[in-house]
């Protein structure tokens, strides 16, 4: 059994049973009791769910911080090489299953809580997951943390403690209504606040020149601002390993409670404005999932947390005795998207202004220093900033990325002879109405690897949004096909399949996901057919439960789960899929009779809260599902479900139910997508667009078993250069015009004809994405999806064989590949006392 720990240590470690380290069952009763006393102050007659859920994720963390300290002892006293992860957004999901499963001592726990009279799924069930993070770029973080650890890579991971994270989503008359996430107000047991362990960061202000004693040229920030930045730990342990890595993040305040000077000069209200005005930096998560929003606390919260981490790193090195012109041999720091690209210019101001070296050096250590992965194919997601705005908050960086533009552009003019077009696009510096920087050209230039995030998308960011880069630089340009933790989305969401599938081949796949492989021959095994479709099908009967719970709905687990979970965007096209679901409803009213193999659509996602048409696609997604849902006529032959407040806790509920997995996004749109993977994972057949890394699970799966549609990426450049008009497609295809006209009509929306006209409009008269030009070829797809499914046997086989092929998709492997060809690091395995 896959979640069983073996109750005396993990392999590594010499058996310790004190009450604080121990893993047997009687030591955690013992422990658990001791925290309800201790820690919360209770006893059992008076103590709330959440005394127990505390007392029990303090046993934890008392073990963790065992392998915690034990991991960074070692890191210190052997001077390793370490990577720092910067991120603007981690989507961690809930930690005490997590953490049990690691250590292996879930069922330990389980039956302690049992002898205690307690249910441990059942506290696990309400723990308040930290939504750090917007979607798949902040849940990569997550996997690949986990990854780090149990691949026992000496990491930490830098960013941002969020008093809010990323809204709590609401559905009230179709519509998505957003309420604040106060994911902090019963306490977190997880984390360690470093009191000790703060910095102090300027913003605003003027720059000082002058000259030193030696005629130096010198610079010197006088900020009008200064906040403080205090780290709060998270122990990260891997995989029944030793390792436990940190996950850093600031959390900003005022440098003192108050500003004394406007205090004593009677001035309350400014003195308390001004510890406001610090704390607000780390309040609040920005909703926006590929979209930007040019706000200047946005870019404070950038700046702070990469200058509270690079000083952090460098006041680690330098603890170490080195000295600080090696800094890059003992860090290396990946940033996550350029969220954290600041970091470039703001190295080259501590290393400059701080510690005093000269340019050349300080930009030779710099650009050894960082390597860059990009998440986006789409030019307005590309971050960049009004350089008005820019030089308001940060004057000294203004300063250095003139500089460092000054001799690039000079390198590039020799190099590129004169193209003035090609040097105009490499500039740091973009020329309009309104100059601005493009952060992305920083994070090209300050890094010596730049990575995509599946096949295709490398390939695509050579050819176009980073092609005059590729052209001037191939030798950085690298592919990391993003990947995922089996821990937290097999062993965690799907003990059941994770259990079977141990009993067949063993465990070993848990941390070597290529032994999956050896399930192939079972996919022909009569009696492992029955057993997996049973799983499927006792999973998809509890998320009916769930459905029933939240929404009052009856969804009949017979029927085929069609699931389209993800962030709600345009490119990533639930409307197509709706399109889909309003045809087939359509086939249905006209012949009442017809055989049609009964489905559940399943949605879920959020919309970024001023993002319109997102959230007009909710709207319309609920308005197709009340009309559909209550037609007599379809009797619950088909029924449609948007599912609230998606999050990692949803998604571990959601991923192990799918029969069908929908990847329709427009090719060339999506960078990689990870739901692709973790659905695939759990035994779901992909519906799918050659997008992002579907193609790479085609690859994998075979071709027979993944349902393709639609244009590829080379087509969808051909047919919008050719002039692409979705007008033709809807007046030449009957279905599609009825489907339009019907939402057009009102017959959704009680016959307000209003509704959705802004979505319907920008399909007629723009379609971006071209659903039009991919409506047939998708509902032909969905036909043979449904003869396949009519086939249980058949469909139980390639279920089978979706999982068994999977051994890519392992985060463990994205970061095997990240250590060897980006990062150099080793593994360190780290002994306990
Ligand atoms: N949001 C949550 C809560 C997730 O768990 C995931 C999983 O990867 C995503 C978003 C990203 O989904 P996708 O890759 O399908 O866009």
């Amino acid at each position: 059994d896959a979640t069983n720990g073996n109750g005396n240590g993990n392999g590594h470690s010499p058996y310790l049973e004190d009450s604080r380290t121990g893993l047997g069952v009687d030591t955690l009763k013992r422990a658990i009791r001791n925290n309800l006393f201790y820690v919360q102050g209770k006893f059992p007659e008076i103590a709330t769910r959440n005394d127990y859920y505390m007392a029990i994720a303090y046993a934890v963390r008392d073990r963790l911080l065992q392998r915690w300290v034990a991991s960074v002892k070692q890191y210190i006293q052997e001077k390793h090489r370490v990577v720092a992860y910067l991120s603007a957004e981690y989507l961690l999901g809930p930690h005490l299953a997590n953490n049990l499963i690691n250590l292996g001592i879930y069922k330990e726990t389980e039956q302690a809580c049992k002898e205690l009279g307690l249910d441990l799924d059942w506290l696990i069930e309400k723990e308040v997951e930290p939504g750090l993070g917007n979607g798949g770029l902040g849940r990569l973080a997550a996997c690949y943390m986990d990854s780090l650890a149990t691949l026992e890579v000496p990491a930490i991971g830098y960013g941002i403690r969020y008093q809010f994270g990323i809204f709590e989503q609401d559905i009230r008359d179709g519509w998505q209504v957003e309420d604040t996430d106060n994911w902090l107000r019963r306490g977190n047991p997880w984390e360690i606040a470093r009191r000790e362990l703060s910095y102090d960061i300027k913003f605003g202000g003027y720059v000082q020149t002058y000259l030193d004693r030696a005629g130096k040229l010198c610079f010197n920030w006088i900020p009008e601002l200064v906040v403080k930045g205090v780290a709060y730990d998270t122990p990260i342990l891997g995989y029944k390993v030793n390792t436990a890595n940190t996950l850093r993040l600031w959390k900003s305040e005022a440098p003192h409670s108050f500003d004394f000077q406007s205090f004593n000069a009677g001035d309350y209200n400014s003195a308390v404005n001004s510890k406001i005005i610090c704390e607000n930096i780390s309040k609040v998560l920005y909703p926006n999932d590929e979209q930007i929003e040019g706000k200047r606390l946005r870019l404070q919260q950038q700046y702070f947390f990469v200058s509270c981490s690079l000083q952090d790193m460098i006041g680690i090195h330098l603890r170490q005795g080195e000295k600080i012109h090696d800094f890059h041999k003992k860090f290396v720091v990946q940033l996550n998207d350029t969220h954290p690209a600041i970091g470039v210019a703001e190295l080259m101001r501590l290393l400059m202004d701080v510690h005093q070296l000269e340019w050349e050096e300080a930009w030779d250590i710099t650009s050894k220093t960082f390597a860059y992965t990009n998440h986006t194919l789409l030019p307005e997601a590309l971050e960049t900033w009004d350089l008005q705005l820019f030089g308001s908050v940060l004057p000294r960086h203004l300063q250095l990325i003139y500089e460092i533009n000054r001799r690039f552009v000079d390198y590039a003019t020799i190099k590129l002879y004169g193209n003035h077009q090609k040097i105009s696009s490499l500039s740091l510096i973009g020329e309009g109405p309104r100059k601005y920087i493009k952060m992305a050209n920083l994070a090209c230039l300050g890094s010596f690897a730049i990575n995509g995030v599946a096949a295709l998308h490398s390939e695509l960011l050579k050819k176009t949004v980073l092609k005059d880069w590729y052209e001037l630089m191939p030798h950085k340009f690298q592919n990391k096909t993003n990947g995922v933790t089996p821990r937290r989305w097999m062993v965690l969401a799907n003990p059941e399949l994770t259990n079977l599938i141990s009993s067949r081949i063993g465990e070993g796949w848990i941390k070597n996901l290529h032994e999956l492989k050896g399930l192939e021959p079972f996919a022909d095994d009569p009696e492992f057919r029955k057993e997996w479709m049973q799983v499927k099908f006792n999973k998809k009967k509890a998320l009916a439960k769930r459905i029933k719970k939240r929404l009052g709905l009856d969804v009949d687990p017979n029927s085929m789960f069609d699931i389209l979970v993800k962030r709600i965007h345009e490119y990533k096209r639930q409307h197509l899929k709706v399109l889909h679901i309003i045809t087939l409803y359509n086939q249905i009213k006209k012949n009442p009779n017809m055989d049609v193999v009964p489905r559940t659509f399943i949605f879920a996602g959020k919309a970024a809260p001023g993002y319109r048409k997102a959230k007009l696609m909710i709207k319309l997604i609920n308005s197709v599902g009340e009309i559909v849902n209550n037609d007599p006529d379809i009797n619950g032959r088909i029924k449609v479900v948007f599912y609230p407040n998606y999050n990692v806790t949803n998604a571990q509920k959601i991923y192990p139910a799918a029969d069908v997995s929908e990847q329709i996004s427009t090719a060339g749109k999506e960078a990689s997508g990870t739901g692709n993977m973790k659905l695939s994972l759990n035994g779901a057949l992909t519906v799918g667009t050659l997008d992002g890394a579907n193609v790479e699970i085609r690859e994998c799966v075979g071709e027979e078993n993944f349902f393709l549609f639609g244009l590829t990426a080379d087509e969808v450049a051909k047919v919008k250069s050719e002039g692409y008009k979705p007008w033709d497609y809807y007046s030449e295809n009957p279905n599609l015009k009825e489907v339009i006209d019907q939402i057009n009509s009102g017959y959704f929306s009680h016959l307000d004809s209003k509704v959705f006209k802004e979505l319907t409009d920008s399909l007629l008269y723009d379609d971006q994405y071209l659903l039009f030009a991919d409506y047939q070829s998708y509902i032909d797809t969905q036909a043979k999806v449904e003869e396949a499914f009519k086939d249980q046997d058949k469909w139980a086989r390639m279920s089978i064989l979706n999982t068994a092929r999977m051994g890519k998709f392992s985060s463990d492997r994205s970061i095997r590949e990240y250590c060897d060809e980006i990062w150099k690091v080793e593994s360190v395995p780290v002994t306990l006392d």
